[in-house]
């Protein structure tokens, strides 16, 4: 715990380095609580090591199998899951993917799990859809673990890097698993876009409602909303919300999440962001009394500053992933009239280099332009 409390130290510097001159109050970084085994999302591929079936994630930049790797961070249940699945492997004298000779059955495995249920999703991906001794593999893979709900068979016969190929299989369970995040559930099939540390994302968008000062009428934004999870956690504090999401898969789920949840304030709209802000500044029907964005780790866009700026909102709650790129956008915010007042890092990612951050933004007294 020594190192972990250093690597906190290091990112408040690192944060509180970027935002100097942006952003006047940095609070102390929010570290999370056990910095071990947070990955609720664990992905192996299996591979032979001197005759013996493997499984692992790659050694950085090559497709060499650590058998084991990177279990320091991810979910314990979840790699038992996959040693048990070597395990039957080799009994039943399993066929693995060999990845230069393309040839082999068994190639991947990935396991979801839902902290707060305790749900797990096992998805098992192949290269045929042809799989012998399905239901016997199945059975046996879910009597020794009793977390499991659902096991999802994928046919994945593609050459690139994509964990999962287009063909799935539901051989036990509802084929998703329902996690929850500040009271609110939320569905999680093999695809879903899903925060991979749900109890630091839950500090996370505690921090981002603390600093967004909801009332019952406001109409709130949440741009670049994956399958909803800010603004339904916030549904109950504002009047609406609207999401905007560019990936059609993260849309359909976050109308699963609303329906789930019976959050009748919020709609998800399939877009770009920067585009929805334009029409929606263009047309001038629409107000906003908050704006929330979580932009990918490139932040946001010029254009998408520009709009805001137009759609003049009472307050901006940026959730970033790169302090980097939102100190870039804060002053292209601050050109437009909207000035950050505080930031608060929050460790989603412990003994890797990221690190996210929230800050919130007001309008200027007077447009210093
Ligand atoms: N707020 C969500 C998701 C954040 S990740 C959560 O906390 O889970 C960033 C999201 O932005 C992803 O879902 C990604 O698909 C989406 N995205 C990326 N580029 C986009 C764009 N140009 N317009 C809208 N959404 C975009």
């Amino acid at each position: 715990m020594q190192d972990y409390e250093k690597e906190l130290i290091l990112k408040q510097e690192r944060v509180e380095k970027l935002l100097s001159g942006l952003v006047p109050v940095v609070e102390p970084i929010i570290g999370s609580d056990n910095p071990y085994h947070y990955r609720n999302k664990v992905h192996a591929a299996l591979g032979i090591d001197r005759g013996k079936i493997i499984a692992g994630t790659y050694e950085p930049g090559t497709h060499k199998i650590i058998n084991g790797g990177g279990s320091d961070l991810e979910n314990e249940a979840a790699v038992k899951v996959i040693n048990d699945i070597v395990q039957i492997a080799t009994k039943y004298h399993m066929s693995i993917y060999n990845e230069k000779t393309r040839q082999g059955f068994l190639r991947r495995v990935l396991v979801r799990t839902a902290d707060a249920t305790g749900q797990m999703l096992v998805v098992v991906v192949v290269t045929d859809h042809m799989f012998p001794g399905k239901k016997n593999f199945v059975k046996t893979l879910v009597s020794k673990n009793s977390n499991i709900t659902s096991v999802v068979i994928n046919v994945n016969r593609r050459t690139d890097s994509m964990i999962l190929g287009d063909k799935s299989e539901v051989c036990y369970g509802p084929g998703y698993i329902t996690d929850e995040l500040l009271g609110k559930k939320f569905t999680i099939s093999a695809e879903s876009f899903y925060q991979i540390n749900r109890k630091q994302a839950e500090k996370l968008y505690s921090k981002a409602i603390e600093y967004a000062e909801l009332s019952k009428n406001d109409r709130v934004l949440d741009a670049y909303c994956g399958t909803g999870t800010i603004g339904i956690c916030l549904s109950d504090n504002a009047g609406s919300v609207v999401g905007v999401e560019l990936n059609a898969k993260a849309v359909s789920d976050a109308g699963h999440n609303i329906k789930k949840n019976n959050a009748d304030n919020v709609k998800v709209i399939k877009a770009d962001a920067t585009e929805f802000m334009e029409e929606t500044a263009v047309a001038g029907k629409t107000r906003f009394d908050v704006v929330i964005l979580d932009p990918p780790r490139e932040g946001t866009t010029h254009e998408f500053i520009k709009a805001c700026g137009k759609l003049d909102p009472s307050r901006i709650v940026y959730v970033s992933c790169n302090p980097e790129t939102l100190a870039r956008d804060l002053k292209l915010f601050d050109e437009e009239g909207y000035s950050a007042v505080k930031a608060c890092p929050v460790d989603m990612f412990s003994f890797t280099e990221h690190v996210e951050c929230v800050c919130v933004l007001s309008k200027q007294q007077k447009k210093t332009r």
